[in-house]
């Protein structure tokens, strides 16, 4: 089937309404094309999906909540968008006095080989949905550079002045 040309382009995944499996490519965040970024989707759940479920390490959600920061987000959205599996609005959560707006636009991890990208209600879907990310995001998340650490700092900068 052919379409007339150039009436189809390319849009950025709206979360909780484009499926994104775990592990392909994210092109939804123009920042990440702009300094030559290639990360990988991890997260992208929408409603009525299937979606692997388990318990992660100890330890991962824990590690997992800095990356969702305000502080650490890119491509943020006009306003935070509900959770797409419960549909309910998620509060923002308090870390250490600074705020995490789950639903408000993206976080990145870095991992040993590749850059994650995945929605800030990531958090809420591991916490309140038993939504259990792959092993290599897990792990980058537990292993790799801490959110707020220099490299993570250096990376969330750079992806922050192209908004
Ligand atoms: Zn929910």
């Amino acid at each position: 089937m052919s379409r007339p040309a150039g009436e189809k382009r390319p849009r950025r995944p709206r979360p909780g309404r484009d499926p994104l499996p775990d592990l392909t490519p994210y092109t939804g965040c123009p920042a990440d094309d702009e300094i030559g970024l290639a990360p990988l989707a991890v997260g992208w759940l929408q409603r009525g999906q299937e979606y692997p479920q388990g318990r992660p390490p100890a330890g991962f959600a824990t590690a997992l909540l800095p990356f969702c920061l305000d502080a650490y987000r890119v491509c943020p959205l006009p306003s935070p968008q509900p959770c797409p599996l419960c549909q309910q609005a998620v509060p923002v959560i308090n870390h250490h006095g600074q705020p995490a707006t789950l639903g408000s636009g993206e976080l990145r991890v870095i991992g040993e080989e590749e850059i994650y990208a995945a929605p800030t209600l990531l958090y809420h879907y591991v916490t309140a949905h038993h939504y259990l990310p792959p092993e290599e995001f897990v792990a980058a998340v537990l292993s790799g550079p801490p959110a707020g650490s220099a490299e993570h700092r250096a990376l969330i900068r750079t992806l922050q002045s192209y908004r």
